[in-house]
Formats: structure tokens, C-alpha cells, sequence
């Protein structure tokens, strides 16, 4: 998962006090250490990239599945 804010794969799940951890909520794991609405991140990431889209840029490395070892 994409930080909308830091742009870097480190969004984790935020985790309860009782343990487990809330799906819908997730923490920037490095300096930027923004908290999001699940949602409400990944909608800010499908604007950026629709945007670039109808700009013609290529698409960010960190949104390509394969530079972390994935199949496209
Ligand atoms: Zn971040």
C-alpha cells in the first residue's frame, strides 16, 4: 500500500490495543507518519495516477507490481 502523502510502500494496518489491527485504518511507518482512512488513501492514489494518466507520464514505479517481485 501506497502513503498518498510520502508516496512509499510503508503503510501498515494500525494495530489495536487488544490486539489484531483495524483494516480500515492504516499508519505511514516512516517520517511522514500519516494516519489514513483506508479509503480515502487508496482514492487519492487512483486520482494521482488517473491524472497521469490523461497527462501521458508513465506510471509511478512504486504503483508497478513488479519492481517488488510481483506478476503484472
Ligand atoms: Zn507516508
Amino acid at each position: 500500500m501506497v502513503c498518498a502523502n510520502c508516496g512509499r510502500r510503508t503503510l501498515r494496518r494500525k494495530e489495536l490495543p487488544q490486539g489484531g489491527a483495524d483494516f480500515h485504518v492504516l499508519v505511514c511507518n516512516n517520517d511522514c507518519h500519516t494516519t489514513w482512512d483506508r479509503d480515502e488513501n487508496a482514492a487519492l492514489n487512483m486520482r494521482l495516477l488517473l491524472i497521469l494518466q490523461l497527462l501521458g507520464r508513465d506510471r509511478p514505479a512504486v504503483f508497478c507490481r513488479q519492481e517488488y517481485g510481483g506478476v503484472n
